[in-house]
């Protein structure tokens, strides 16, 4: 559930996403919200999405990495364990012919000095693919699917385990992991191409830079754990198979977080749009407003505050003042002042909300109480793109997948893969 946070760091790169700042305005003049009806709805259209395999299993396969590791010179102080109640083969990376078998059911693979090595055997390929013969594999005691690609980088002294899934595979399994337990079908909908969605660019940005995988398996993308057996996100995978939200022929960069708070996303300074003029959406979300995180608020004392911040900033001894000086048009903090007696300190949105887990967003305010300082702000996360629980309430209100994209994702079509 942390991917997003994740996700946005990478993405906020990716766009030159600079410090961006806000602040709300009293009386502001709130439209009404933009009905299913008024929307386009969403065409598909049917595209061949470029070759992404560079091993030659079938399109659309995606390239996950499980493990990275150094080479050790000597010993192995690490081992990857695959266990498969079949035996297994090892099979050329190239041709994807059968090589090796073994009737073992457990399998501790590890490298040095430049090999790997399979129950302290060593195997003379660099790089190889490993299978069961069943076909069920698992990986430190998780089921997965597909197989197992092996390699050895001796430049970089690292040798990598990459998982060969099925991209819809792969969806289903991302959906457990990133998705909220209990929501409805139509809601695993939206999350399905989402996550299809940005496994997809990132296929693309793997094959420009020539990556040997195509994602990690950590939140620094989008979580995976392997295989599961949860019916509704399978039925919402297949409802959905294909399925992606592209701009100009390609997937776009779609990003999400848990509750925008009502943030205007094209009133956000520092993001490149240009790059991704489907995330400037011009209209605010007004469908997450039950949400829990839709306000939010907090207090800390003086000397709290100054313990935080001294973390950072041991200068800081004594606090004369602490006040909001700058927001943005979409009322994201841009800078914050913090006087002590001899020192101070400019601060970005970003920067105290890395500072205050307690701080949800970048859209807030403060006030002095007594010696207190409230923080009150609006939404969970970086405002941009599809908001969850605003999507979760409009499922509730009837719209479907197709018209909750077109609303977060403006100018963009649904598109499938050929
Ligand atoms: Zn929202």
């Amino acid at each position: 559930m942390h991917n997003q946070w994740c996700l946005l760091v990478v993405v906020f790169g990716l766009l030159g996403f600079h410090e961006p700042l806000l602040g709300r305005k009293k009386n502001k003049r709130v439209d009404p919200p933009i009905t299913s009806e008024q929307l386009p709805v969403q065409q598909e259209c049917i595209v061949d999405f470029p070759e992404c395999d560079q091993i030659k299993e079938k399109a659309y396969h995606i390239r996950v990495l499980l493990s990275e590791q150094l080479l050790d010179v000597d010993k192995a102080s690490w081992c990857w364990e695959f266990k498969s109640s079949t035996g297994f083969f090892l099979a050329d990376s190239v041709t994807g012919s059968k090589r090796m078998k073994s009737a073992q059911m457990k399998l501790r693979i590890s490298a040095k000095e430049g090999f790997f090595y399979i129950n302290d055997k060593k195997v003379q390929q660099k790089e190889f693919l490993l299978k069961a013969q069943d076909g069920h594999i698992s990986f430190q005691d998780r089921a997965y699917g597909g197989s197992f690609f092996l390699t050895i980088n001796d430049k970089r002294n690292r040798c990598y385990l990459i998982n060969m899934v099925d991209l819809e595979e792969y969806v289903c399994s991302v959906l457990k992991s990133e998705g909220w337990p209990g929501w409805p079908l139509e809601m695993n909908k939206v999350l399905a191409i989402t996550s299809r969605t940005y496994a997809l660019a990132m296929m693309q940005g793997a094959r420009d830079n020539k990556r040997i995988y195509d994602l990690k398996s950590t939140n620094a993308h989008q979580t995976y754990h392997g295989a599961h057996a949860q019916q509704i996100l399978k039925k919402a995978v297949d409802a959905t198979k294909g399925l992606f939200v592209g701009y100009q022929g390609n997937p776009i960069i779609a990003m999400f977080d848990i509750c925008c708070g009502g943030v205007v996303p094209a009133h956000i300074e520092g993001f490149d749009f240009g790059r991704a003029p489907y995330l400037a959406r011009d209209y605010a979300c007004t469908y997450c407003k039950d949400c829990s995180s839709y306000h939010w608020s907090f207090s800390l004392g003086k000397s709290d505050l100054i313990a935080h911040l001294q973390k950072d900033y041991p200068q800081l001894t004594t606090l004369r003042e602490f006040k909001i000086t700058k927001k943005d048009k979409a009322g994201l903090v841009c800078e914050a002042r913090a006087k002590g007696v001899r020192t101070t300190l400019a601060l970005t949105g970003r920067k105290l909300y890395s500072l205050f887990k307690e701080i949800k967003s970048y859209c807030f305010g403060v006030q002095k109480k007594g010696n207190a300082i409230i923080f009150s702000g609006r939404g969970f996360g970086h405002h941009i793109g599809l908001c969850q629980w605003g999507a979760r309430a409009m499922v509730r209100d009837g719209w479907d997948y197709r018209n909750i994209l077109a609303y977060y994702y403006p100018g963009t079509k649904l598109m499938k893969l050929g």
